[in-house]
């Protein structure tokens, strides 16, 4: 096990440079541009793929990171860039790790590479939970997933929603029910390749923030897909329902307790998407506090506005913190006894929408235009507080965890 450290080693100190680097070269420029057009980035895309950013073993890399740091290094300074097109850069990892966790050797091998296409023709993939009736409620999801077993074939009906990458994907990741009976623990999760009969795009989301990132509702209409598309393949499948409903008879607590710990491994790496958003706004701010001069002086000479900045910058270094704290938690299968992930992600997310309001405020009426770009950053910080679970229900599993009540 890795001793937790605050200090990033030499190798994490150039990965991260590398990554300032693009994100101040390359997204930075761009965010206004894609934020107006509400359009995926494709050419910013494919630099990343060009100098190996967008690819699996680069996520991969940082993912394995024994320290636990890559992660949410990795994302500070890529929404750092811009939050919008960080997303249409990371999404698609967000559906490998589905496939890493889930799959098997060879359903990695055959579609990680599908999802991630190359530099010359890149290509994105789209993980798909949520459904009008089922977004904190995971449980009440009503997209079914029934095998035929005479052609081996699941076939898949359903309407998700808010699928960031949904319909312009080239391989879509859907969790669909398989044992109504059991709640989440009868949920399973399959691959629909490239060109797949019945998978559509329902409506494009006209955004508040994120605008450069696409999310949209995706329809399944008796998608019929191999059974070598069911991850982790259909007897593990078998077995880890057999178990649930064994745990279920037993009265169920462990089955409600053991869906916990994925979400909190994967939580901090929204908390260090919401630093780096709120540590771009705060930079801005602090610049532009220290240059604008009022009554004769610059702004920052008022206790008023050099408190808050001292404000701003103690809450995005405590977030920072919180989500270092986690993800080494996580990757070192530290057990969250305190849900120490949905603490990252809770305080991170709601840190980045104060920082990003308090920047718009030290800019004064520039603040609020799209002249300067605290007021995107506002936008997109609310995101933060929505996805993934929103504030209240990190509130809730926190509270949960503490007071030992199961977590539905
Ligand atoms: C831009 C964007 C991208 C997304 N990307 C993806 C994606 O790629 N894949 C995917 O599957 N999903 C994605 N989501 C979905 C996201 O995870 C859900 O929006 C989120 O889980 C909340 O669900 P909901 O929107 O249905 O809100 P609801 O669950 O309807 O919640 C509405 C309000 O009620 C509150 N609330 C609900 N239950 C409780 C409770 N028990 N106690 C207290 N308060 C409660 C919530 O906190 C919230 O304030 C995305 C969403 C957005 C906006």
């Amino acid at each position: 096990m890795a001793e937790f450290t605050m200090e990033l080693n030499d190798e994490q100190k150039e990965v991260r440079d590398w990554l300032h680097g693009f994100a101040a070269d390359v997204i930075r420029p761009a965010a206004a541009e894609w934020d107006e057009r509400e359009e995926t980035p494709w050419p910013v895309i494919q630099e990343a793929a060009k100098v190996g950013i967008y690819s699996l073993d680069f996520y991969a890399q940082q993912y394995f990171d024994p320290t636990g740091l890559g992660i949410p290094m990795a994302m500070e300074e890529l929404f750092w860039g811009d939050a919008g097109i960080a997303l249409s850069i990371v999404g698609t990892g967000l559906a490998a790790v589905g496939v890493l966790a889930n799959g098997t050797e060879e359903q990695i091998g055959t579609w990680i590479p599908q999802m991630y296409g190359d530099a010359d023709d890149v290509k994105v993939a789209a993980f798909c939970s949520s459904e009008p009736d089922a977004g904190s409620d995971v449980a009440s999801m009503r997209t079914r997933a029934v095998y035929d077993e005479a052609k081996d074939e699941w076939v898949l009906n359903g309407t998700k929603t808010w699928a960031t990458n949904g319909g312009i994907a080239n391989v879509h990741v859907v969790v669909a029910v398989v044992d109504a009976e059991l709640g989440s623990k009868g949920h399973a999760s399959f691959i629909v390749p490239p060109g797949t009969p019945g998978l559509a795009q329902g409506q494009k989301f006209k955004k508040h923030g994120i605008r450069a990132s696409h999310t949209a509702e995706v329809i399944l209409d008796n998608v019929r897909v191999p059974g070598s598309c069911l991850l982790g393949g259909k007897e593990k499948l078998d077995e880890r329902l057999a178990r649930a409903r064994e745990r279920a008879k037993a009265g169920g607590e462990r089955v409600k307790n053991a869906a916990m710990a994925t979400f909190e491994a994967s939580r901090p790496a929204v908390g260090a998407m919401a630093v780096g958003t709120a540590r771009a706004a705060y930079e801005v701010a602090l610049d532009y506090a220290k240059t604008r001069e009022q009554f004769g002086r610059p702004i920052i000479d008022n206790q008023g506005v050099a408190f808050q900045l001292a404000d701003m910058r103690t809450s995005i270094d405590a977030a920072r913190l919180l989500v270092w704290r986690a993800s080494w938690m996580a990757i070192n299968g530290k057990p969250f006894t305190a849900a120490e992930g949905s603490m990252s992600k809770l305080f991170a997310s709601e840190t980045a929408k104060k920082v990003t309001a308090q920047a718009i405020q030290i800019l004064g009426g520039n603040g609020y235009t799209r002249e300067y770009p605290v007021e995107r950053m506002h936008r997109d910080a609310a995101i933060y507080t929505i996805f993934e679970g929103t504030s209240e229900i990190q509130r809730l599993v926190i509270a949960r965890t503490l007071a030992g009540v199961p977590i539905r």
